[in-house]
């Protein structure tokens, strides 16, 4: 059965259900570090909204995942990332583990 949003892990970090080390946050997103890191800095941007995957976005939410890459962006400048990556992994055969849409942040 599928997981409710009441289960789900984003959700409850996003609502301090959950303690995480949040660096972030504004109206729509939330960002915190990565629990097992993959790169000397690992953050994840998560949205609010419980989405479960860029795979059934909605026309209507493209502003609001717009948000993510700027929060991101944004990040990296204020912490004079020189180069990062990016990353959505999109269901379990694309590395998704969560299903609550996150965006990776990644630099070494
Ligand atoms: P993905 O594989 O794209 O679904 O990414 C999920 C990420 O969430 C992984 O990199 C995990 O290390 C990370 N993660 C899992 N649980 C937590 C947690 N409690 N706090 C922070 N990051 C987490
Ligand atoms: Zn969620």
């Amino acid at each position: 059965m599928k997981k409710s949003m009441n289960d789900c892990l984003f959700c409850k970090i996003s609502k301090k259900e959950t303690p995480a080390d949040v660096v972030f946050e504004n109206g729509e997103v939330v960002a915190f570090k990565d629990i097992n890191p993959k790169a000397r800095v690992h953050l994840l941007f998560v949205l609010k909204k419980h989405i479960d995957s860029v795979a059934v976005l909605e026309d209507s939410d493209e502003e609001l995942v717009g948000k993510l890459i700027f929060a991101a962006r944004d990040m990296a400048k204020k912490e004079n990332l020189s180069g990062y990556k990016l990353v959505f992994n999109v269901g379990r055969t694309g590395g998704q583990i969560i299903d609550h849409i996150h965006l990776h942040l990644l630099a070494d």
